[in-house]
């Protein structure tokens, strides 16, 4: 097979002549990191584009999440959260001390179904940990009404969720806390690094102090906090991607639609992104392969490898499954109905904003070849 191998993305580069700049002014100041100049000027340059206020630039979206749990007060007890996600989700449950209670998702957004978040509440609840999954926004009413009706704290990891927006209003303005990853992976990108929303000025000094060990000053350590610090290095880089972000986002939205136009109506085949709406991000483009397709989603899966496009199944196995995890009650096999099927046919196919429309109809042949 001559054809070059398509991955399922290709992480997105700053132009170099956007970044060199910005280095040589670390390179002139010598401040490398600790809430440095750059760090400023991301942080007020994202709270502008994306429409939130308080930021808070962390090293990544792992410590980002388990650093918000523990500004909220999440550090015992359940949280309840989704299995069909990243393992980071539940990871940062763990570390911020707090034991991870899985609930069933929606079968058409693939985020937690607040119906099935309530049967999972006890006297140990604290939290609900909610994902935002590919960028499509969770029912942010409905979670809010069973955390307020139950005095739960709602937080958001939204990794997938750069720039997405509900009703002309920021998702990340929504729930308690909401964090950011921008990792090689995500839509926007610093190669490392992440945010944590907060909803004030003094929740988000806070995180900040987390952060930075729990220095509250020089002197004064307030807390038992991480090395969580984004350097001045990865804040040059999210500078210089913010300059191109609109351009790589609708350079998604056209990969998205493509897909749709050519594999929205496949009998058996249910395209899960919310591919049109706007708003929307196009953090990925999920098929679920049913079983009115000819094929299984792992005999897909195969037959496009063997034409070397490597698409992934996101998200499986469930987090639920993975040994960690595998043993709590909420684990048991017998629940989470949804999720095992949604995990079973899931398949995301290779989408990035260099995608061009050559390699696109390769990918979309193997889709549909009999
Ligand atoms: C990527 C990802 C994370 C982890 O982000 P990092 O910045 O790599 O720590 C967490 N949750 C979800 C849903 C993710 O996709």
């Amino acid at each position: 097979m001559s054809s070059d191998p398509i991955y399922v993305t290709r992480p997105h580069l700053p132009e170099l002549a956007d970044v060199l700049p910005l280095l040589e002014q670390i390179w002139d100041s010598g401040l490398l990191t600790n809430n440095g100049p750059l760090l400023q000027r991301f942080e007020s340059a994202l709270s502008d584009y994306l429409g939130v206020a308080h930021i808070s630039l962390v090293a990544n979206a792992t410590l980002g999440t388990t650093l918000a749990m523990e500004q909220a007060g999440i550090t015992s007890g359940e949280v309840i959260t989704t299995p069909f996600s990243f393992v980071a989700t539940s990871h940062s449950i763990k570390r911020a001390g707090a034991t991870p209670v899985f609930a069933d998702i929606d079968p058409v957004t693939l985020n937690l179904d607040p119906a099935s978040v309530v049967k999972q509440i006890t006297p140990d609840t604290k939290a609900i940990l909610a994902v935002h999954t590919f960028g499509r926004p969770c029912d942010v009413e409905g979670l809010k009404d069973v955390a307020d009706s139950h005095g739960l704290k709602l937080l958001y990891d939204a990794a997938h969720a750069f720039g997405v927006r509900k009703d002309g209003r920021s998702i990340l303005s929504y729930g308690d806390m909401s964090v950011l990853s921008f990792h090689a992976t995500k839509v926007f990108n610093t190669f490392e690094g992440g945010a944590v929303i907060s909803p004030d000025r003094e929740t988000k000094e806070g995180v900040d102090r987390l952060t930075n060990f729990g220095f509250a000053d020089t002197d004064s350590v307030e807390a038992i906090g991480l090395n969580a610090k984004m350097s001045e290095f990865n804040a040059a880089i999210g500078l210089a991607q913010l300059c191109k972000i609109d351009e790589v986002l609708a350079a998604r939205a056209r990969v998205a639609e493509r897909y749709m136009r050519y594999l929205g109506d496949v009998p058996g085949l249910r395209c899960a992104s919310p591919t049109g709406e706007s708003g929307h991000n196009h953090y990925a483009f999920p098929i679920l392969v049913g079983p009115d397709y000819p094929i299984d989603r792992d005999t897909l899966c195969e037959r496009l490898e063997q034409h070397n496009i490597f698409a992934r199944k996101y998200f499986y196995p469930l987090i639920s499954d993975m040994a960690p995890y595998a043993q709590l009650p909420s684990a048991a096999p017998k629940s989470l109905p949804i999720a095992r099927k949604v995990a079973a046919e899931v398949l995301c196919l290779p989408l990035y904003p260099d995608l061009d429309e050559a390699t696109q109809d390769r990918i979309i042949a193997q889709v549909l070849a009999k």
